[in-house]
């Protein structure tokens, strides 16, 4: 059992804010992963759960435990960082075995610990080569395996990945998943790359600048983000965003944006009222923008496009166009053909219209 409780956990170093009011829990084997640019203070909160950076305001819990106080070994955590952190002059093995020996096991338990961790993941014939003899991604097979030897509540990874190539990081975000699926013990996981984030996490909490925005299954951060940010660091290629206004005619509410190119008929989203001659951002995903009316869809808005460039990837190509000065980018599958430099409409379908005020970046929702 391990879940992790942060209450109004904050860090400052010096005067600057790292992490600002932190207020969420962990649940007990969920594989948390803690998403965000450069900077807004993932490896900060990871380090705070390690234990490896004091807290200035607020109260961590491990299992119900309040640990503000408690020094890292007493934390019965495992972490594993981007540069591996291995003893260059040990062996595979007794890099693995080497924590394993300070706590007192018998040789006898440690190479049965180490043999289960290299079997769990496929480096048994790696065990005598030192570090300098192995590829970056065994090498970080031997990092995970010396934390899973650990047998530890909690998995800590802060950008496990980030030193691999695409290929390699592709493999190894299969094999995490796995060793998750295997282990079943609460992981957080580090990392600025919103695909590794969607693709191995529980829930993801998604950060920008100290604060956490939105915490949510990867399915809800896509369908239904909370403000701006989320809706354009979720997703690739990004959300389209356009600048509008609401108006209201004979016909009911309606969305336009400032070039009066797209006309976007909403009387079925009542939460814009309030709105009405306000300014809003309309955001839509690249998939929702076809070239021909989509079967099933009733409601469109549409706009005589000129299609500056096509890049076509087989199974789905991308369109690029211009509305009101913002790129627009529409996905398309192997069946939605359109010609670069050609003139053509893009509808673009209402129900999947996201809002949000330009004043505070928060989506505008029926709920
Ligand atoms: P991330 O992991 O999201 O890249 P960090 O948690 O490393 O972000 O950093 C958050 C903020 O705290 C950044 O502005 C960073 O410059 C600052 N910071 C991190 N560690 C220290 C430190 N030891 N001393 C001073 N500032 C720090």
């Amino acid at each position: 059992m391990a879940a992790i409780k942060f209450e109004r956990v904050s860090k400052v170093y010096g005067k600057i804010p790292a992490v600002k009011d932190a207020d969420f829990e962990i649940r007990d084997k969920e594989f948390m992963v803690l998403v965000g640019p450069s900077g807004c203070g993932k490896s900060t909160l990871l380090r705070m759960i390690a234990g490896l950076e004091e807290i200035s305001s607020g109260s961590l819990f491990i299992d119900d435990k309040l640990v503000n106080g408690l020094p890292p070994k007493d934390r019965d955590i495992a972490i594993v960082f981007q540069n591996y952190a291995l003893y260059p002059h040990m062996t595979a093995f007794d890099n693995l075995a080497f924590g394993l020996k300070i706590r007192g096991l018998s040789k006898k338990e440690i190479k049965i610990k180490v043999d289960e961790a290299a079997r769990i993941l496929e480096i048994e014939s790696l065990l005598d080569r030192k570090p300098k003899a192995m590829s970056g991604g065994q090498r970080q097979r031997v990092a995970i395996g010396r934390a899973i030897v650990r047998n530890p509540k909690v998995f800590l990874f802060d950008e496990p990945l980030s030193n691999l190539d695409a290929k390699l990081r592709g493999q190894m975000r299969i094999e995490i998943a796995r060793l998750h699926q295997k282990l079943r013990t609460t992981i957080v996981y580090v990392t600025h790359d919103q695909v590794e984030a969607m693709t191995l996490g529980d829930r993801i909490a998604v950060m920008n600048k100290g604060e956490i925005l939105q915490i949510d299954t990867p399915n809800n951060l896509y369908a239904h983000p909370k403000n701006l940010f989320v809706a354009g660091f979720i997703g690739m290629p990004p959300m389209n965003f356009v600048e509008g206004r609401i108006g209201k005619d004979q016909e009911g509410l309606y969305f336009q944006d400032h070039s009066k190119t797209l006309l976007a008929r909403t009387p079925k989203r009542p939460e814009l009222e309030p709105y009405l001659d306000r300014e809003l951002t309309m955001g839509i995903r690249p998939e929702h923008i076809h070239p021909y009316p989509a079967k099933g869809v009733v409601h469109y808005a549409a706009f005589q496009a000129h299609i500056q460039f096509v890049e076509r990837l087989g199974h789905e190509s991308f369109a690029f166009s211009t509305l009101q000065d913002q790129q627009i980018v529409a996905r398309l599958t192997p069946e939605e053909t359109v010609e670069p430099l050609s003139e053509m409409a893009l509808y673009f379908e209402i129900e999947k219209m996201h809002f949000f005020d330009k004043g505070t970046g928060e989506a505008v929702t029926g709920d």
